[in-house]
C-alpha cells in the first residue's frame, strides 16, 4: 500500500504521461498512464519488456547513463530523449523528457516519469510560459533592458477557423521574438493572441518584422490587428523581489486581457498599480467581512448509492452575487482569510439552530469551507475550537472542508488541529484533492474523514484511458486508507455512475442540484449501485459523522 502511495505521488509530482517501474535486470514491472501516445503500446502490454527498447537506438546509451548516474535514494533528470519509432517510414520521432528515481523501499526498482514534449515543428513551441518569461524579463532588467508586449486580434480563433495558417503566423510570430529576445527564455506566449518579449533596443527591428507579418496575413485574407506596448524594465527604485513582482503584475495584466492603455509603461508605474489595487481590494474585503456583506449559499451533497441528501455545503456569496473565488483568494494572499472564515462559521451555526426552531424540519447538516490558511492563525484555531466547544451538539452534523491545503506550511500543526476538531466529533474533509501535487503527501500527514475528489478530474471522466485509471486508483487508495470520498462538479448521470461503480460514496454538483439561498432539497431518484461488496465497505467509513 506504502509503494502504491509512493507511486501515485511521484506520479501527480511530476504531472506525468506514464510512469513505469523497471527491474534490475531492466524488464519493465509496472506501467501506469497514457503509454500509446508515447510508444505505441497499452500501458498493461509495457510490462515485461525491456525499458531501453522505448528509446531510440541513439539515446539508449544516454538512458542507461542516467539511471547509472543515480545514487541509492536519489532523482536524475529530466533528459531530453526521442522515443523508439513504430516501424519503418512511421512519423518522425517523439519526444518525451525522462526522469528517473529510486525510492526507499523493499524492491530496489527504478521508478521512471515520462512527459511528452511538443514536436520540433509545433508553433511557438519554441516560446515558453509566463512564469519564465517574468524571471528573465527581471534578469535581462538589471542590464537595461525593455520589453514588448505584442497583441494580435486577429488570431482569436483562427485555430479553428484555419489551422494551417494560425501555425504559420504563429510561427512566423515566434521566430521574430526569439531572434529579437535577450535569451531563450525571454519570449513568450501569454495567450491565444499575445506574446511578450525582452529585447535590447529592438523596438525597430520588430516593429518591421511585425508590418511584414500583418502584410503576409493580409495577402491570406487575415486582418491580425497587430499592436505593440512597450515598458522600460529598469528597476527604477524597486527592490529585486519589488521588481519581480511588478513584472508579474504588467504581464499577467496584459495576458488577462487589460486593455493597451492601462498598462504601465514603466516597472515603477506597474508596481505602483499593483500598490493601488491591491490596498483597493483589501479595503472592499475589510468591509465585506466588518459589516457581513454577504450571504450563505447551499449547495446539496448526496449519498451516491440512494440518491439521499446527506448535508449541504455552505457557499459564501456576496452582495454582488458574484463567486466568492476571487475575493477568497485575494484574503489568502494578503493573509486574511481567517476572519472571512470563522464569519462563515458562526453564520453557519446561526442558521442551524435557526432551522431547529422551525417545526416540521428535520435537523440541517452543513459542511463548512475553511482555508488551510486559517488552520495556522492561533487566535482562528482559539476562536474555533471555542465555537465547537460552544456547540458540541451539532458534532455529527457540521463538518469542515480544508480548501487551499496546498499553502499549509507546517502539517504536523495542522494535523493537530485538525484533531482536535475531530475528537470533538466534527468531520474533516481535505477539498480539492488531486488538484496540488502536494496533496497526496498530506495523506500521509493529515489523518482526516474523507477527501473531495478535485473537479478537475469528475470533468475528465471518460475521456481518457489514463485519466480513468487514475482516478479509480485514487478512490482504491482512499478505501485503502478506510477514508470517505466526495466527488464534486458531477454534472452528468454518466459521471455520478462511474463514481459510483469505482466506490465513491457522496456527490456533489449540478446534476443533483445547485447552490441555492437556502438549504431546500428536491429529491431525485438515482439507480442503485451496481457493486454491493464496495458500497458496503466505503459507507461504513462514512458513518464516522452521519
Ligand atoms: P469549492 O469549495 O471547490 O466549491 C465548489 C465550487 O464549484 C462552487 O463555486 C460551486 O458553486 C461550484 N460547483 C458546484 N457544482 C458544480 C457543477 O456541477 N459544475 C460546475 N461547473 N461548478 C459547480 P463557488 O461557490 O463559486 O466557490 C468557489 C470556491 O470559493 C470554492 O471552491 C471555495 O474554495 C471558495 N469558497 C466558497 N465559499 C467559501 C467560504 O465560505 N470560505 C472559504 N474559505 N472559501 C470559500
Ligand atoms: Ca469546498
Ligand atoms: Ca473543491
Amino acid at each position: 500500500m506504502r509503494s502504491q502511495l509512493q507511486r501515485f505521488i511521484s506520479f501527480a509530482f511530476a504531472a506525468a504521461d506514464l510512469l513505469f517501474e523497471v527491474g534490475d535486470r531492466g524488464e519493465i514491472r509496472f506501467a501506469l498512464g497514457a503509454a500509446l501516445t508515447l510508444t505505441d503500446r497499452r500501458d498493461d502490454e509495457l510490462i515485461g519488456r525491456n525499458w531501453l527498447d522505448l528509446f531510440d537506438p541513439a539515446d539508449r546509451k544516454a538512458v542507461r547513463d542516467l539511471a547509472a548516474a543515480l545514487g541509492p535514494q536519489g532523482r536524475s533528470g529530466p533528459l531530453e530523449v526521442r522515443m523508439a519509432a513504430a516501424g519503418p517510414g512511421s512519423e518522425p520521432a517523439r519526444r518525451a523528457s525522462l526522469s528517473a528515481c529510486r525510492l526507499a523501499g523493499p524492491q530496489e526498482w527504478l521508478s521512471c516519469v515520462l512527459t511528452a514534449l511538443p514536436a520540433a515543428g509545433d508553433p511557438g513551441a519554441d516560446l515558453v510560459g509566463i512564469e519564465d518569461f517574468v524571471e528573465a524579463a527581471c534578469k535581462a532588467g538589471e542590464a537595461g533592458a525593455n520589453m514588448t508586449l505584442v497583441e494580435a486580434p486577429g488570431l482569436v480563433g483562427l485555430a479553428q477557423s484555419n489551422p494551417a495558417m494560425c501555425n504559420t503566423l504563429v510561427q512566423r510570430i515566434s521566430t521574430l521574438l526569439r531572434n529579437s529576445a535577450v535569451d531563450g527564455n525571454a519570449a513568450a506566449r501569454l495567450g491565444e493572441a499575445r506574446f511578450g518579449v525582452t529585447h535590447r533596443g529592438s523596438e525597430t527591428i520588430l516593429r518591421k518584422g511585425l508590418a511584414d507579418i500583418t502584410e503576409e496575413g493580409a495577402r491570406n485574407g487575415i486582418d491580425l490587428g497587430l499592436s505593440t506596448h512597450d515598458m522600460a524594465l529598469d528597476a527604477g527604485g524597486l527592490g529585486q523581489d519589488e521588481l519581480l513582482q511588478a513584472v508579474r503584475f504588467a504581464v499577467n495584466r496584459f495576458s488577462a486581457r487589460g486593455p493597451a492603455a492601462a498598462l504601465p509603461g514603466s516597472m515603477t508605474q506597474a508596481f505602483e498599480q499593483m500598490v493601488d489595487t491591491a490596498i483597493r481590494r483589501m479595503n472592499d474585503f475589510a468591509e465585506v467581512v466588518r459589516e457581513e456583506k454577504f450571504d450563505l449559499s447551499f449547495q446539496p451533497i448526496v449519498e451516491l448509492a440512494t440518491g439521499a441528501l446527506h448535508h449541504f455545503e455552505v457557499l459564501a456569496r456576496f452582495t454582488d452575487g458574484t463567486s466568492p473565488f476571487e475575493k477568497v483568494q485575494f484574503a489568502e494572499e494578503i493573509g486574511v482569510i481567517e476572519k472571512f472564515d470563522f464569519a462563515v462559521c458562526t453564520r453557519s451555526v446561526s442558521a442551524m439552530r435557526s432551522r431547529d426552531r422551525e417545526p416540521g424540519t428535520g435537523p440541517l447538516r452543513l459542511a463548512i469551507n475553511l482555508s488551510g490558511q486559517s488552520l495556522e492563525n492561533s487566535v482562528f484555531i482559539r476562536l474555533l475550537l471555542a465555537l465547537l466547544d460552544e456547540n458540541r451538539d451539532l458534532a455529527g452534523r457540521l463538518s469542515l472542508e480544508i480548501t487551499e491545503s496546498a499553502r499549509l506550511r507546517d502539517l504536523a500543526r495542522a494535523d493537530q488541529v485538525i484533531q482536535e476538531v475531530r475528537r470533538r466529533g466534527f468531520a474533516v474533509y481535505l477539498d480539492d484533492f488531486g488538484a496540488g501535487a502536494a496533496s497526496f503527501q498530506y495523506l500521509q500527514a493529515l489523518a482526516i474523514d474523507g477527501v473531495k475528489i478535485d473537479g478537475s478530474y469528475i470533468r475528465r471522466i471518460g475521456g481518457s484511458r489514463r485519466d480513468d485509471t487514475l482516478l479509480r486508483g485514487l478512490v482504491r487508495l482512499c478505501g485503502d486508507l478506510e477514508i470517505g470520498t466526495i466527488g464534486e462538479m458531477v454534472e452528468t448521470a454518466a459521471q455520478s455512475d462511474f463514481l459510483r461503480g469505482i466506490g465513491v460514496t457522496l456527490g456533489q454538483g449540478w446534476l443533483f442540484g445547485k447552490a441555492a439561498p437556502t438549504p431546500v432539497w428536491t429529491p431525485k431518484r438515482l439507480e442503485p449501485v451496481a457493486s454491493p461488496r464496495l458500497r458496503g465497505r466505503r459507507q461504513g467509513v462514512m458513518e464516522s459523522w452521519s
